[in-house]
């Protein structure tokens, strides 16, 4: 049984100090809310900090993104041990932000999730479609690639414990969210593609969650559809008193 999943992606926002007052308001107002798994991902900037203010409590940190190599001359970058050291158990990887502003592919995609792994971090990859592809009817076709190549060479052991993220590029930031039965046929077709191509065991215990425009007014219908398993929010996850309503309305026995 798949315990829903809710992130909260901050991007470029948040101080350290503004991170530590959210993750400590957070982790009192989640303290008794069970049945979902609470995540939030400062910027690198703020993990160590935030991951303290989360100790022993039911929210998890993540870091935004992560360097494929250990260590070495990458200037900029901060890799998977840095990360787990920092405090952090999850990693998000492939943003579609980071796909088409930083030039991320597929292949380092596959890169990062590999390393992600090594370190002991749970990756959140975020695949999905551009308007474009949807309307030329590409959106199974571009997802089918996106698993493929981002979770190439990866064990059924390994997607098992993974978090999906199916955020179709036109929703993020914009205000319009998939429809329920939109994110229901996505999911579904995600679901079937990891029951293929990693086994019926590794299909059922791996998270798929919807991100892209969820807020607490539609939140509800989306989790309600059989394979979405929670949210990555970006914009809604800031305000700390929003994100709490998403997380209790995205409660339920998926
Ligand atoms: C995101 O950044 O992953 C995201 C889903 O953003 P928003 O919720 O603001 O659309």
């Amino acid at each position: 049984m798949r315990i829903p999943f809710v992130a909260g992606n901050w991007k470029m926002h948040k101080t350290v100090a503004e991170a530590v007052k959210y993750v400590k308001e957070l982790r009192g107002l989640v303290k008794d809310v069970d049945g979902v798994e609470v995540v939030v991902s400062p910027p690198f900037t703020a993990l160590h900090a935030a991951a303290e203010a989360a100790r022993n409590s039911n929210v998890g940190i993540a870091a935004q993104d992560l360097h494929w190599e250990r260590e070495g001359a990458f200037t900029g970058e901060v890799s998977g041990a840095m990360i787990r050291e920092a405090g952090a158990e999850y990693v998000v990887v492939g943003h579609s932000e980071r796909r088409t502003l930083f030039g991320e592919t597929d292949a380092t995609v596959n890169r990062k999730v590999a390393a992600a792994c090594a370190a002991g971090l749970t990756p959140l990859v975020c695949i999905g479609e551009t308007l474009d592809q949807r309307e030329r009817q590409e959106t199974f076709d571009v997802l089918d690639r996106q698993i493929r190549q981002g979770l190439d060479g990866l064990t059924g052991e390994r997607i098992a414990q993974l978090v999906v993220a199916y955020e179709p590029v036109w929703a993020i930031g914009t205000g319009r969210n998939a429809t329920p039965a939109q994110a229901a046929e996505t999911h579904g077709h995600i679901r079937k593609r990891l029951r293929q191509w990693f086994g019926p065991d590794a299909a059922e215990l791996c998270h798929v969650i919807y991100g892209g425009s969820v807020k607490p007014d539609n939140i509800a219908d989306l989790v309600s559809q059989p394979d979405v398993d929670g949210a990555l929010v970006g914009g809604a996850s800031l305000d700390v008193r929003g994100f709490l309503e998403i997380v209790t309305r995205s409660r339920r026995a998926v």
